[in-house]
């Protein structure tokens, strides 16, 4: 109602009224009681008083107005000081041309890029890819092998800002990819050094089985020896397999991020794979049905590793697929793009190990892997193989039914190899 000091001048009125009427009044009782009324009404008065409102704030000539709009990102201050701090190197784009590069960019990629178009400051095919140029949402990590110099490797990182405006963030991953290349290297010797000792184990069982002659007819030894020197062989082909996987996945591991760069025919590929596991003996080579065609599929490849994934996926539709049935093997050209696939008829696998499949030792069923020679390591092999292809794997499956592994590579005519040179003609 009132303001603290107007509240204190009525409440001093009020005192002084009533020690007026204190005076008049008659007798003792009538002014302690005037006198106690006018003060309980000045306390309540005083109480009730607000307090006196703040002056507004002065607004700071030197801040921003709401009418004017802050400088764009890459030219604020504040963001140029706090740029030049940071150990990764920045770039600040606009249509494309460099307009800021901080001190860790200019120490990497020279003085010379600011004012120079992207494409020339890194000077890489992948960064030519950069899909946030295109304007599309989520900024994907690029991952520029061999740059600066070769050995090293750096990914590329870009957010798209107001208008033309980019930040583009350089990051070195030479030191990790450095450590997981002596992790895979260690398996790799690891694995090679176990190949000898394990060869001649294998060696010297053959030769004490021949000794005791053949299991069917009889043979001189005592079955109880026979026995377990079949499964001293069984076990020690278990972990040869398992070193040879090994050292695959090392191998396919250590060449990640080196693009193929030899053109190949899928189909031709496919073809002698599937004649080698045809050839192979196993009882389930005559249930192969390739679709193959007879149309080449080239691609850019490494034709080992191609082999190695028609093989694992081949070999795994046998090894699941229900006796008898059919092992399909097809390819599909559509568009750029073509498809291998391999349909079995088995006892499928339920959804929820579908997104687990590829990962390293990862088996639905672990004694029916080992039952069938598995290593839990197949498909783990083959997401390698494709990831380095720029291949697509899907991996469908119907309980009771069956399943399906496709992978779906880019056809050469459709590889960008290099950004200036554009696509590579195979014809
Ligand atoms: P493994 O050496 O055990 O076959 P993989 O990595 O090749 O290892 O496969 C992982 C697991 O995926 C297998 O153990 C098996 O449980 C399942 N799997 C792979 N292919 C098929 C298939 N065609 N049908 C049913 N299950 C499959």
């Amino acid at each position: 109602m009132f303001d603290r000091l107007s509240s204190l001048i009525v409440a001093l009125t009020l005192l002084a009224i009533a020690a007026i009427f204190a005076a008049l009044a008659d007798g003792e009782a009538l002014t302690i009681a005037i006198m106690a009324l006018a003060g309980i009404l000045a306390l309540a008065v005083v109480h009730s008083a607000r307090s006196a409102p703040l002056p507004a704030p002065r607004r700071d000539a030197a801040q921003p107005t709401d009418d004017a709009p802050p400088p764009p990102l890459l030219r604020h201050p504040g963001f140029l000081r706090w740029a030049d701090q940071e150990k990764e190197p920045l770039l600040g784009t606009a249509e494309d041309r460099v307009i800021f590069a901080n001190d860790a960019a200019v120490r990497l990629l020279g003085r010379h890029i600011v004012g120079t178009d992207i494409r020339m400051a890194i000077r890489h095919p992948a960064a030519a890819q950069d899909r946030a140029r295109s304007g599309e949402e989520a900024p994907e990590t690029i991952s520029l092998a061999d740059f600066p110099r070769p050995g090293q490797r750096w990914t590329m990182r870009a957010a798209a800002l107001s208008g033309s405006e980019r930040l583009i963030r350089l990051s070195d991953q030479s030191a990790i990819d450095a450590a997981d290349r002596m992790r895979s290297d260690f398996v790799a010797n690891a694995s090679h050094e176990l190949r000898t000792p394990l060869a001649a184990i294998l060696g010297y069982v053959e030769t004490l089985q021949e000794m005791d002659g053949p299991e069917m007819d009889g043979g001189d030894g005592d079955p109880t020896r026979r026995r377990f020197l079949s499964i001293i062989e069984r076990e020690a082909r278990r972990m040869q397999q398992l070193v040879i996987d090994l050292l695959s996945i090392s191998r396919v591991e250590a060449d990640r991020f080196r693009r193929p760069t030899t053109p190949v025919d899928l189909c031709a590929i496919v073809q002698a794979t599937v004649a080698q596991l045809q050839g192979s003996g196993h009882p389930r080579a005559a249930d192969i049905v390739p679709r193959l065609g007879s149309e080449a599929q080239p691609m850019i490849g490494d034709a080992a590793q191609l082999a190695q994934l028609a093989h694992n996926i081949i070999f795994n539709a046998m090894k699941y697929g229900r006796a008898g049935t059919p092992v399909t093997v097809e390819l599909h050209r559509r568009g750029g793009r073509v498809r291998l696939s391999v349909s079995d008829e088995g006892d499928g696998i339920r959804p929820e190990h579908l997104p687990r499949l590829t990962e390293r030792f990862y088996r639905v069923d672990e004694a029916r892997s080992r039952s069938v020679g598995g290593t839990g390591l197949g498909l783990a092999i083959v997401k390698h193989i494709s990831e380095r292809h720029q291949g697509e794997l899907t991996i469908e499956s119907e309980v009771g039914k069956g399943t399906r592994v496709s992978v779906t590579f880019p056809l050469a005519d459709r590889v960008p190899l290099d950004a200036d040179q554009g696509m590579i003609d195979m014809e």
